[in-house]
């Protein structure tokens, strides 16, 4: 039985995947930029998705962007019981404005008013004390 009692699952932090939590942690958003194409990367790898180089620099990317495709979940949330509470729970996929295309969920915004072309700016939420986590909400007014 699991003990609903328990906070949400902490990320499996690692050496590649430790700038951006602990970016997220000092609210900053820090994503892998490509040093020979200026691509940004997301989600973290050894290599740049577009070129191959593995001349990867930790940068910190604007916290804006539009939202590229989303889907709200009404009944269960990433199949574990700490998100139950935060029940409906809107998931993103985010196209920031420095290029990468990243997931996050959505807050601040009824279900009703989340739709594909909004824009939104990341803020950030501490999960432990080493780690935090970029959320995203409207960056303006919400319209409903
Ligand atoms: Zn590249």
């Amino acid at each position: 039985m699991e003990d609903l009692s328990l906070g949400k699952p902490q990320p499996a932090i690692t050496d590649l995947t430790r700038p951006f939590w602990t970016g997220a942690k000092q609210g900053r958003l820090m994503l892998q930029k490509c040093r020979r194409c200026a691509t940004f990367n997301f989600h973290p790898k050894p290599w740049c998705i577009e070129c191959g180089s593995r001349e990867l620099a930790w940068t910190e990317a604007r916290p804006t962007g539009t939202v590229y495709s989303h889907t709200v979940s009404r009944s269960v949330a990433m199949n574990h019981p700490a998100w139950q509470a935060e029940l409906p729970v809107m998931l993103c996929l985010i196209d920031l404005d420095d290029g990468a295309r990243m997931y996050g969920q959505l807050t601040g915004c009824a279900p009703q008013a989340l739709r594909i072309g909004l824009r939104v700016e990341a803020w950030f939420e501490a999960i432990s004390d080493e780690a935090g986590i970029p959320k995203f909400r409207p960056l303006r007014g919400v319209e409903d």
